[in-house]
């Protein structure tokens, strides 16, 4: 199918690209490497009267660590992050999305403004507490992570704004599963996790509207070590604390055993995995 007729807008920066989407009044999209946009438009599931591309507008495509925080241009390809090694927990994860040319066009920030509860890099950002630097008519915000992510394909993000930086904390330590049934596919459930200190957080992708932050409560602690055993409890604890949905890809209780193995997995890696920083 053919996409519905709109116009393009290319930005020269971050202004024009905001002043764009405002004079769009509401029917404006941003075009970053159209990995999700296009098909959507071929589908005619989205009809924007306005398409604002963003991939010329210049200083979003770097990558700098400071204060064990990794700061990403809104530009940065999935090829990009996969290749760096600041932040090892992102590198694992955007390996894992689709193919090669997926990965080369696709954007970090298109990931995350997209919200789609099974992909790969909103897990990874909920898992690090991160956030994601926005700006619109009124100037720029913060947004937290968990204020991001609102629903299946549903971010907070207002339709004239933009996002044009994100923060990535650098665990200390990280794992990361996924099941798909093939490669490339999107997870079935995938999990990162990742340690900060003692504290363990551990993030479940494709059993809920957005990324779910399990609330192991006491053990969230990771003071202990985390032996063969703890794993395990912990893996059957991210099982019971997710509620997920039946769809033609899997039954609930399909994913929530999955949630377990990849859980547990996750976290047999995080043991061993170490940021090299952090070593
Ligand atoms: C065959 C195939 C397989 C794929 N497999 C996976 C997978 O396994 N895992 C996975 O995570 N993804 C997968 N993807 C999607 C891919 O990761 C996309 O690159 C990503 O979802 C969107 O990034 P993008 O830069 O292409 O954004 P676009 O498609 O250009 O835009 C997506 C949405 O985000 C908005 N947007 C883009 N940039 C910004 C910004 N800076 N600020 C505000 N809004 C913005 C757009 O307006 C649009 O609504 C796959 C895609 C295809 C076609």
């Amino acid at each position: 199918m053919k996409c519905p007729p709109f116009s393009y807008h290319r930005a020269t920066d971050v202004a024009d690209a905001v002043a764009a989407l405002g004079a769009a009044d509401g029917e404006g999209k941003i075009l970053a490497g159209g990995q999700s946009l296009v098909p959507l438009l071929a589908l005619r599931l989205a009809r924007p009267a306005v398409l604002v591309d963003v991939n010329r507008v210049p200083g979003l495509d770097g990558l700098v660590v400071r204060d064990g925080v990794l700061h990403a241009g809104a530009l940065v390809r999935h090829l990009h992050l996969a290749g760096q090694d600041h932040h090892p927990l992102a590198a694992e994860a955007a390996r894992w999305i689709g193919h090669t040319a997926i990965r080369s066009r696709g954007t970090l920030a298109g990931s995350l403004a997209h919200a789609d509860p099974s992909a790969e890099l909103p897990a990874v950002l909920r898992a690090c507490d991160g956030a994601v630097h926005v700006a619109g008519p009124g100037g720029t915000r913060r947004l937290g992570a968990d204020e991001l992510f609102v629903g299946a394909l549903q971010s907070s993000l207002a339709e004239t704004e933009m996002i044009t930086g994100v923060e990535l904390p650098v665990p200390d330590a990280w794992g990361f599963a996924e099941f798909a049934r093939r490669h490339g596919d999107f997870a079935i459930v995938s999990v990162a996790a990742a340690r900060f200190g003692d504290r363990l957080r551990v993030v479940v992708g494709g059993v809920a509207g957005v990324p779910h932050l399990v609330d192991p409560g006491d053990l969230a602690t990771c003071d202990g070590g985390l032996s063969a055993d703890r794993v395990a409890i912990l893996a059957a604890a991210a099982a019971d604390d997710v509620d997920p949905p039946s769809d033609l890809h899997g039954s609930a209780g399909y994913r929530r055993a999955l949630t377990e193995q990849m859980t547990a997995r996750a976290l047999t890696q995080l043991a061993g995995h170490r940021t090299p920083e952090a070593a």
